[in-house]
């Protein structure tokens, strides 16, 4: 009964739980599970670098609309630290016709299709701003 008990409010903390980004532990394990893969480059990301090899493929959190307040699964993503460092505060489409991107050959049909859709709503309202 007392191990039962103690099980539920571990389990309790579990799911309350936020990481250091305040990302509950739920949604970090859906993210995980989706973006094996960097969401703009698409390169297999990994969880650390091996000690004095390159950082570039280590998974880092990101938002998609630069807004740290939008803690949904449209908005939280992980990506490559090569591509959140060169994206930094950008919007996705000012960021997607940059030199950088078109070097690396990240464009609009190679990213995650959750980007894609993050990207065709920044387009949609850049527009419906620019018909007001
Ligand atoms: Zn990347």
């Amino acid at each position: 009964m007392l191990f039962r008990l103690a099980w539920a409010i571990e389990w309790l903390n579990v799911a309350d739980a936020v990481n250091r980004w305040g990302i509950p532990y739920w949604l970090e394990m859906e993210v995980r599970a989706r973006d094996k893969n960097c969401v703009y480059c698409a390169v297999l990301m990994i969880e650390r670098a091996p000690r004095g090899s390159s950082r570039k493929a280590v998974a880092t959190w990101e938002h998609i609309i630069n807004d740290a307040r939008i803690i949904t699964r449209e908005n939280i993503a992980l990506c490559c630290a090569s591509c959140n460092s060169s994206k930094g505060q950008k919007f996705l489409s000012v960021w997607i016709a940059s030199e950088k991107c078109i070097k690396r050959g990240v464009t609009e049909a190679t990213i995650a299709p959750i980007i894609q859709l993050a990207l065709k709503a920044e387009m949609d309202s850049v527009r419906l701003e620019r018909m007001q």
